[in-house]
């Protein structure tokens, strides 16, 4: 049998949507692969150099390999949607993460092997009187180990997040332009004309990616302005956006679909942050974000006026009914987290949505439990809806459940009951950590578990 949504799908059914984003996902997986090694094999290609002992060739392949993969991550975290739409911006960014870490392995092996190899070599990591080749090379390396600590250890350096994406954009333009420049220098594999014409073009790519990023995208999204339409303050410290789109027809979305969102008139700015669209995808023209009051800028957004100028990026995100379809849905929210599924749930009314569906969200006091009006409103319309609050510090007289959402809850509340349903989990981080566990214990499928973290970084 084949499952379609209830009501109206917007495109192909999810199953031929499903099989789409495979192809497209395993091209994008090749093609990554392809221009990763295409440097190493392109220059070994033709008349080569006198051939090195093994240890110093193996130590330059490696120094291509990484240098290739680190040039790879602007194309990786360029937000380029039709790229990131098979995995979910959320499984980039972790592949960007992990891949830094081969990349940077990598490079580091290519000098270490010629260190071990030839240690009289140590004398080129002084850059006061090193050849240039050296210089451009050991900065590029100091560059790119920066860039790695000033990430792996953020919180623990308490780095603030706009300078850190700042110093982060910048450490790397000057590891991978310092690291092509040194391989000119060297240009042991760059002899002929061609070759250096092949490393031209690598580097007017990735120069040409650089401009699309920091100059086409915002140029774009300067044509396409939204305004702030209304500003609405919710129950736990969050504030509801409504958008406008101002001359243009402004995006269509799936429900639970995310978007940068920068507040200002200009969209040049490393100012901008990501939200769920909490409003239901059946009304596109006016999209809501609703924003917890966490840090230094989300605590100022209650004070925007109305009629406001915005930019909104996007949509973003694999996080959505629409991509899996199921008898019906369970929505396992912390915090903040209920926002996708507030814009999911919405949808699903909208479109006339019969199935039975879950809500089970945690909180610590009543009083942060955001949007809840809205849900109970939604638990009491036409869609076969029940919501489970859950307190760890429930006031006195408090009937509902409490505690921290575990296996228990869990069975109790959903799995017992709805064995084939899909599973959507969205909360702090150790919440979703034991909410999967939990899941997987009793026995529901990997593939029928969904889950988006709202740290990206
Ligand atoms: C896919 C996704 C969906 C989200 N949906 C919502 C939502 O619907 N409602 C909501 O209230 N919050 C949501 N968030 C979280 C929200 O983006 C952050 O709370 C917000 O950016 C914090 O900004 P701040 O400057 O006030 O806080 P800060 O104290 O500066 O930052 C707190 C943390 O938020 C993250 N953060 C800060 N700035 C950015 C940025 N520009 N880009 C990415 N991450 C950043 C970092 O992890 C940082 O450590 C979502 C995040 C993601 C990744």
């Amino acid at each position: 049998m084949t499952m379609t949504l209830n009501g109206r799908t917007p495109h192909a059914p999810v199953h031929h949507r499903r099989s789409r984003r495979l192809l497209v996902g395993s091209a994008y997986i090749g093609l990554y692969l392809a221009l990763a090694v295409a440097p190493l094999l392109v220059l070994g290609l033709d008349e080569l150099p006198p051939r090195r002992d093994f240890w110093t060739e193996l130590s330059v392949a490696l120094g291509f390999l990484g240098l290739s993969t680190m040039a790879l991550q602007f194309a990786v975290t360029a937000r380029l949607r039709h790229v990131a739409a098979p995995y979910g911006i959320d499984v980039v960014v972790q592949f960007h993460r992990q891949i830094a870490v081969v990349a940077t392995l990598m490079v580091v092996a290519h000098p270490v092997i010629l260190f071990v190899r030839d240690p009289e070599l140590l004398a080129l990591l002084n850059v006061l009187e090193a050849p240039w080749r050296a210089r451009f090379g050991v900065t590029g390396l100091v560059a790119l180990l920066a860039l790695v600590a000033s990430s792996v250890w953020r919180g623990g350096l308490r780095l603030p997040y706009e300078p850190w994406r700042i110093a982060h954009g910048v450490l790397a333009v000057v590891a991978v332009a310092f690291s092509l420049t040194h391989i000119e220098l060297v240009g042991h594999y760059l002899d002929e004309p061609w070759k250096r014409g092949f490393w031209a073009v690598l580097t007017t790519a990735l120069v040409a990616l650089l401009a699309y990023v920091r100059i086409v995208k915002p140029l774009q999204l300067r044509r396409r302005p939204w305004r702030v339409a209304a500003v609405r303050g919710e129950t736990g410290d969050t504030t509801t956006l409504a958008l406008e789109p101002e001359g243009h027809e402004g995006f269509r979305f799936l429900p639970g679909q995310f978007a940068w969102l920068i507040l200002g008139d200009s969209p040049f700015t490393v100012e901008q942050h990501p939200f769920s669209i909490s409003s239901s995808a059946m009304r596109p023209e006016r999209p809501e974000l609703t924003i917890k009051a966490l840090g230094d800028w989300t605590s100022r957004v209650r004070e925007t006026p109305v009629g406001h100028r915005a930019y909104l990026e996007g949509p973003y995100g694999a996080f959505s009914v629409d991509r899996y379809a199921a008898p019906g849905y369970v929505f396992v929210a912390g915090g903040v987290g209920i926002t996708p599924f507030v814009g999911m749930l919405r949808t699903l009314e909208d479109r006339g949505d019969t199935r039975p569906h879950r809500v089970i969200y945690g909180t610590r006091r009543a009083d942060d439990l955001i949007l809840r009006a809205e849900l109970d409103r939604l638990a009491a319309g036409p869609l076969d809806l029940r919501v489970t609050y859950v307190l760890s510090r429930p006031p006195d007289g408090w009937a509902g459940e409490t505690g921290r959402i575990n296996a228990d809850l869990l069975r109790r509340v959903a799995v017992g009951e709805l064995p084939d349903h899909v599973y959507f989990v969205c909360g702090p981080d150790p919440m979703m950590d034991t909410v999967e566990d939990a899941l997987l214990k009793l026995g529901v499928p990997l593939d029928r578990i969904h889950a988006e973290r709202f740290a990206l970084d």
